[in-house]
């Protein structure tokens, strides 16, 4: 089969949908994969290593799509794509359909087959390529907040892990999921003063078996929350109800309770966001101040460690290429590829010029 691989074109965007490893891999059974050329620059991959796995390097993003009946991405086509995409062909890349009725509906009109990065579910409701990305983002809030903590930065001027004679930071998780976890992990390796909130027991009582000492795992509720904002220096924000928005757990009055200069990372913006001054940002105007707090609401966080994100992405990502790839080219095919994988067929959105997947259609 042909593989095609373009340059990410989405502003911000470093990662790139294929490690070198993966073309020899690929190459390897059998197929032949069209790398578009610097497709891998922004994650310090350079052309020759792809060359040197066996990728066929190519100049042009017309060419990549022209020529593949397989195309791996890492962000939803953009409207500079749309007339790329062709009949019978399959698109394996995050979609996020139901929050673009224009996308789903240029790609209905070009009749590719598109299979969504974050609807592969396994047989326990675990999205298993969308995991590594709340792993980055949880462990990159603790090194955002530190940075923002730093009084250059509007915090209050807090060293996470305090020094001898000197009280470490108090870090309040909300929400202790993958990104929650993570993030106190990191929090607690950095010696500060950790709290993670949830609502579910049965996690609870596993977090509390594994985190270290300087964690406490408490419960979720209205009173734990505005006395944990009281004495946190950063306050991460890490809550998720799966396929609704972000739960509102801070008011804006709530924000009074808070430290002048204390930090929050609502990593959850991409839901919506657990506070109610949240609003998204970008990396390239992060931050900005409500009350003396400072928010951090970047909505796609892994962008900015494009390297560590790439390789975290391709390593899951992979065996589902090479899956979909075994089972050959064009709709045939990826329908086999589905019918021999419950989360392949759950990430089908669309196949045939029809929406497949549920919520989409809803
Ligand atoms: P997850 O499902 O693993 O964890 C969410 C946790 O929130 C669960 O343990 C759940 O019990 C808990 N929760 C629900 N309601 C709660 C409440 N009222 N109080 C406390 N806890 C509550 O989800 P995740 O993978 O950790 O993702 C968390 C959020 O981060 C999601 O919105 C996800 O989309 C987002 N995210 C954002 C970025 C970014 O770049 N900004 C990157 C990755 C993930």
């Amino acid at each position: 089969m042909n593989i095609g691989v373009p340059t990410e074109v989405k502003p911000d965007e470093y990662r790139v949908a294929m490690l070198p490893v993966g073309v020899e891999e690929l190459v390897r059974r059998g197929h032949r994969v069209l790398m578009e050329r610097h497709a891998g620059e922004g994650s310090g991959l350079p052309d020759e290593a792809y060359i040197e796995a066996g990728a066929t390097m190519v100049e042009t993003a017309a060419e990549v799509w022209g020529g593949a009946d397989l195309i791996v991405k890492v962000k939803e086509p953009q409207p500079s794509e749309w007339p790329l995409v062709k009949r019978g062909q399959t698109v394996f890349t995050y979609f996020h359909f139901a929050a673009s009725r224009e996308l789903t509906e240029a790609m209905l009109a070009s009749g590719a087959t598109c299979i969504a990065y974050e609807t592969l579910a396994d047989d326990q409701g675990r999205l298993p390529l969308l995991t590594p990305m709340s792993e980055v983002a949880g462990r990159m809030s603790i090194q955002e907040g530190a940075k923002y903590l730093e009084r250059p930065q509007m915090g209050r001027g807090i060293l996470l892990g305090g020094v001898p004679g000197v009280a470490p930071a108090h870090i309040t998780v909300l929400g202790g999921g993958v990104v929650g976890a993570n993030a106190a992990k990191i929090a607690a390796g950095f010696q500060a003063s950790v709290a993670i909130l949830d609502i579910n027991m049965d996690r609870l009582r596993y977090l509390d078996d594994i985190m270290p000492a300087n964690v406490d795992c408490l419960y979720s509720d209205r009173h734990t929350i505005r006395r944990q904002l009281e004495r946190a220096d950063l306050v991460v924000g890490a809550v998720l109800i799966p396929g609704a928005k972000a739960p509102r757990l801070v008011e804006r009055s709530d924000l009074a309770r808070m430290q002048n200069g204390a930090v929050i990372i609502d990593v959850a913006i991409d839901q919506g966001g657990c506070m109610e001054t949240s609003r998204p940002t970008s990396h390239a105007d992060p931050t900005y101040i409500v009350d003396g707090v400072v928010h951090y609401c970047v909505t796609n966080m892994p962008g900015a460690v494009g390297r560590t994100s790439t390789f975290a992405l391709c390593n899951v990502t992979l065996p589902w290429v090479m899956r979909i790839a075994a089972a050959g080219p064009g709709s045939d095919g990826a329908a086999q590829a589905a019918t021999a994988s419950k989360p392949l067929a759950r990430a089908v959105n669309l196949f045939d010029g029809a929406v497949t997947n549920g919520p989409v259609a809803e």
